[in-house]
């Protein structure tokens, strides 16, 4: 038998394509086909959910079951708080769709958390997601629509097809994940939704384009993002308030060559970061 030797790029990319195939089969078997308690959408503020919750309004229109749930950081950019209060606030309610913002139990920002604990937020790790996105969302499932187990709820996530290796499965038995725009769901999404796919549908509900999401201060926001003058001399700040810069840097480890903010340029801005939002909720 002959052997064929991988280079470290050929078994990272063959790790990549397994793991993606499991997650969108385990993905596909964790929906079953009995009623869900409640049907919750993680809004994000990005353009995937958008389109999501275009596409779903017909389930969640006056459905006392049915909640849009956004899980506020407080570290969002203005766009995304604007376009939430000037079109998604106003086309829920129009469309008697529950809408509710949650926050996490810290009683502060994520900006201001990390602060406080002189950290920054963990690529390795992903704390903010799971402290700041995840479990606002899990809280209000449990303690404010009291999910169990033996009558779990959906939660629609809003990953697009051509991001697919993005999915997750739940690790709790009371919220199982759905994913509307890969595997379709019912009458009201087709599968393999792209994200052109839910540009158009933005576009064709009347609305303007939606603002990238995510943190201003993301360690996987683009260089371009981190650029922002808005918000650059903050995140510089929150780097360098950290107990351990400059060994650890907001974009990972000095020793990797990581740049530190206040040394970023446009030249920079090859160096790239995530397109999309950066949680993977
Ligand atoms: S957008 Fe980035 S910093 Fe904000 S919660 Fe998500 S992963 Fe963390």
């Amino acid at each position: 038998m002959i052997y064929m030797q991988l280079t470290e790029t050929q078994e990272k990319q063959i790790e990549k394509a397994w793991s993606r195939t499991i997650r969108l089969l385990t993905a596909r078997f964790h929906v079953e086909t009995n009623e869900p308690s409640y049907h919750i959408l993680s809004f994000g503020g990005g353009r995937q959910t958008v389109g999501l919750l275009l596409k779903m309004r017909g389930l969640f229109r006056r459905n006392e079951k049915a909640f849009v749930v956004f899980a506020d950081t407080g570290g969002e950019h203005q766009e995304t708080y604007d376009y939430i209060n000037d079109y998604i606030i106003p086309f829920c309610a129009a469309n008697e769709i529950n809408f509710v913002r949650v926050t996490s139990k810290y009683g502060k920002t994520l900006y201001e958390y990390c602060w406080d604990k002189k950290i920054v937020p963990s690529m390795k790790f992903r704390d903010c997601t799971s402290k700041f996105k995840i479990a606002p969302i899990r809280k209000f499932i449990r303690e404010e629509l009291k999910v169990t187990r033996s009558k779990p709820c959906y939660v629609y996530l809003g990953i697009s097809y051509d991001e697919a290796d993005r999915m997750n499965v739940s690790n709790v038995l009371y919220a199982k994940s759905v994913f509307p725009l890969i595997d379709g769901y019912k009458e009201y999404c087709e599968p393999e939704t792209t994200l052109q796919d839910c540009l158009r549908i933005v576009k064709d509900e009347g609305f303007p384009p939606v603002p990238k999401s995510g943190c201003w201060f993301c360690p996987f926001a683009q260089t371009t993002d981190l650029l922002d003058p808005r918000y650059k001399s903050k995140t510089i700040a929150l780097e360098e308030n950290n107990s351990r810069f400059p060994e650890i840097l907001l974009r990972g480890m000095k020793e990797n060559k990581v740049k530190p903010i206040r040394e970023l340029t446009d030249n920079d801005i090859k160096l790239g970061g995530c397109k999309s939002g950066y949680c993977m909720v």
